[in-house]
């Protein structure tokens, strides 16, 4: 049996013992050391369906750790491989990272690099993962010296990374977020600039003043329609996640007036050679000790109380968990 965190739709969740069994035809079955909480997991914590696909459900789409045994057919990983995954059906299809064991499918392993240990692979998660993705999709279109890039969400898991991996590429950020009193913490990640988001948070006009060269956007709702709508000529918004809404009530005008570009990021499915590029990436741009700055770590029975936190929109950064504490 193995120390988990149990979520069901019908009890409240708790640390308990949990079967995981052996790896199958394609798995690993990884000694787990961390995890740790994204908004994902506190929506499975709470038993939301369209997170939550099986009941019971051990949460955490993020596991860190070493392949402890493989099943038949698996070749890219072999056992005592130190190795992170991101998603592919963890903490939704299939159990997740926040026990001390877990199964997973060995294709969307990727083996760490020496020099990442696996705290700073924990801290930068499926958020900061999705964060790089963010980057790398905008880079393709924007270059620094097209101007400002909007990161909303800012004092969140990806809106904080985000800030951080694309000043270190010299553009210029602006951060907009609903907690002033996160001011200094975003400038010290390397924005120049901070606004309020209740600025952007109600729907405007179609076509507005156009001040961004892109963004990363992390919100959704009438947020991303104004972020949409306030972009330059050219420019490009990545869209990534729903913490305002899912709903996207925009027009075509920003498309066909600017040639403006939308680019979704999906960490879930990321196919491996582009999980293998946004992990080597994080190696090089992401400063250690900005990541640690705007991280804590917790352990598995004071997750299941940040996770109902992230969801409300009330944790700065990134959290930890410590499966073994
Ligand atoms: P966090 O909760 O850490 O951050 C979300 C941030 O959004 C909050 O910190 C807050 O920032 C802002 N926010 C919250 N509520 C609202 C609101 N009503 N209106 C406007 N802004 C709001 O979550 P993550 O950063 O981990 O994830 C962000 C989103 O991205 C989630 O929807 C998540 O599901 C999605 N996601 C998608 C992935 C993918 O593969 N597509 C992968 C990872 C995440 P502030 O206080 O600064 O305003």
């Amino acid at each position: 049996m193995t120390r988990a965190v149990l979520a069901s739709r019908s009890a409240t969740p708790a640390v308990t013992d949990v079967e995981i069994g052996d790896p199958g035809p394609g798995e690993a079955l990884l000694d787990v050391t961390l995890s740790s909480v994204n908004y994902k997991d506190g929506l499975a914590l709470a038993g939301n369906p369209g997170v939550a696909r099986v009941d019971p459900l051990v949460p955490g789409i993020d596991a860190v750790g070493t392949v402890a045994a493989v099943g038949s057919g698996v070749t890219d990983v072999a056992v005592g491989d130190r190795v992170v995954l991101n998603g592919a059906g963890l903490g939704e299809t299939r159990h997740g990272g926040w026990a001390e064991r877990a199964l997973a499918p060995a294709e969307s392993l990727v083996r760490l690099p020496d020099d990442m240990p696996d705290e700073r692979a924990a801290a930068i998660g499926t958020a900061g993962f999705t964060a790089m993705l963010s980057v790398l999709a905008l880079e393709h279109v924007v270059v620094p010296e097209d101007g400002p890039i909007l990161v909303t969400g800012a004092s969140g898991g990806v809106g904080t990374v985000a800030i951080a991996l694309l000043a270190a590429r010299g553009y210029t950020v602006t951060a907009s977020t609903g907690r002033p009193e996160n001011d200094a913490s975003l400038r010290a990640l390397g924005a120049t600039e901070v606004i309020d988001r209740a600025a952007i948070a109600e729907l405007g006009k179609p076509m507005q003043r156009a001040i961004w060269a892109g963004a990363v956007d992390s919100v959704g709702g009438a947020t991303l329609a104004n972020v949409l709508a306030s972009t330059k000529w050219g420019g490009a918004v990545t869209a990534c996640g729903l913490a305002q809404d899912s709903a996207l009530p925009t027009t075509v005008l920003p498309f066909i007036l600017r040639g403006v570009s939308l680019l979704g990021v999906n960490s879930v499915d990321a196919p491996l050679p582009l999980r293998k590029r946004a992990w080597d990436r994080l190696v090089s741009d992401l400063d250690p000790a900005l990541l640690a700055g705007v991280t804590r770590t917790v352990d598995l029975a004071a997750a299941i109380e940040v996770g109902a936190e992230v969801v409300a929109g009330r944790v700065h950064g990134r959290t930890v968990v410590d499966v073994r504490a």
